[in-house]
């Protein structure tokens, strides 16, 4: 184990100033520190990595149904992923996936 060393190479360096991420691309050879520096003789401003948008959390599959804020539940028997209130098979067009017979 290497203990200690918190910072490996797919870590994302921070900024010890600012706490944001430091975009280091290490494809165009550059480097950690080097970055980090930039960075903080930038002001903070520059260099600094563009995290993803958040990804909107899934919301209830059931028509009308906006909920986002609660946790999402996946119904077991179609894989629908419906809010805590339209769990129920009952609650939302349940359909389990159709196997074809032939
Ligand atoms: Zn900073
Ligand atoms: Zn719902
Ligand atoms: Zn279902």
């Amino acid at each position: 184990m290497n203990c200690g060393n918190v910072f490996s190479q797919s870590t994302v360096p921070v900024c010890p100033l600012c706490g944001q991420a430091v975009s280091v691309s290490r494809s165009r050879g550059e480097d950690v520190d080097t970055q980090v520096e930039r960075h903080i003789s930038s002001g903070c401003r520059h260099h600094v990595l563009q995290r993803p948008p958040p990804r909107p959390s899934s919301s209830c599959t059931q028509r009308g149904c906006k909920r986002r804020d609660l946790v999402p539940y996946t119904c077991p028997q179609c894989e629908r992923t419906v809010c805590i209130r339209h769990r129920q098979p009952m609650d939302h067009p349940c359909h389990p996936p159709v196997i074809p017979v032939h």
